[in-house]
């Protein structure tokens, strides 16, 4: 299985010349499966990119995007994702709905006049809809399986744990897990989120803010610190874990210090978990 970050960025694009290392480009997640099957993850303004590399090979592309919710920074790049305007294409697109808004309606309401120029009629692709919710479970032809389970996030989020090839990748971004508990209670009380995480091979989280940033008014907002991450990681026994959504007003300095934070929390803790910060165009083999 092969994973490659598209977009890292939480909540609104953030290019410039203090975010080139880690990226400006919201949320997307590529991953291949050992038989070449196509999962990707958010739809956020990396998939612009990731659509142009997928039209540069030959062959039709057949994709299954899992969308974790509706917030801007998941759904936006999809209105730009080429693949979806050839007639060759097959797009299935999972994910939650939203109180009474079907998930093909979510979809297509971004690309609604004021919005957008152009309709979601206007994409070519074959598009089929399937929603999702808590203890989903998708079976993909290729025998590997996706289950949902909710996060702690405002509105209806959904987390994936991916089982393929032997491996487990798990994708909980946008999740405040541990919600009020006191941080010394986190791991005196396992968040529910951890089962999804259970042996994760690949733990791909949330961390967007600073335990500091996150006190400062942030609680509530559905967010974690790298500290949530870890904890996560430690409860539900994960290998590694890659820390994402980085907050958009965080430089690659701010970003590395971050990184090097968890790195020293878990080696005090003696926990061999391995800890990255996701990196638009970095490459993960499982
Ligand atoms: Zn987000
Ligand atoms: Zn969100």
């Amino acid at each position: 299985m092969q994973v490659r970050f598209w977009g890292t960025r939480g909540s609104i694009p953030a290019p410039g010349p203090t975010t080139m290392r880690y990226g400006g480009n919201t949320s997307c997640v590529e991953v291949r499966l050992d038989d070449g099957a196509l999962l990707i993850f958010d739809a956020g303004t990396g998939i612009r990119a990731l659509g142009e590399a997928l039209l540069a090979h030959p062959g039709p592309v057949r994709a299954h995007l899992f969308l974790s919710h509706a917030h801007w920074d998941h759904i936006q790049g999809l209105p730009f994702f080429a693949p979806a305007y050839s007639a060759g294409t097959e797009l299935t697109i999972l994910g939650p709905e939203h109180e009474q808004l079907t998930l093909a309606k979510v979809v297509m309401g971004q690309m609604q006049s004021p919005y957008f120029p152009i309709p979601m009629h206007a994409m070519a692709a074959q598009i089929e809809f399937v929603k999702l919710g808590e203890g989903s479970r998708v079976e993909l032809p290729n025998g590997a399986t996706v289950e949902a389970g909710l996060l702690n996030h405002p509105g209806c989020t959904l987390g994936y744990r991916l089982t393929a090839n032997g491996k487990v990748l798990t994708y909980t971004t946008d999740n405040e897990p541990f919600g009020d508990a006191a941080p010394s209670q986190h791991l005196a009380q396992p968040s529910r989120h951890v089962s999804l995480a259970r042996e994760a091979d690949l733990l791909i989280q949330d961390a967007q803010y600073t335990p500091e940033e996150y006190q400062s008014h942030r609680v509530g907002w559905g967010h974690s610190t790298y500290l949530d991450a870890l904890h996560v990681a430690q409860q539900a026994n994960a290998r590694r874990l890659v820390l994402f959504h980085h907050d958009p007003s965080h430089t690659d300095a701010e970003v590395d210090d971050i990184v090097a934070q968890c790195r020293a929390a878990l080696a005090q803790r003696g926990l061999p978990v391995e800890c990255l910060g996701a990196a638009e165009g970095q490459v993960l083999v499982l």
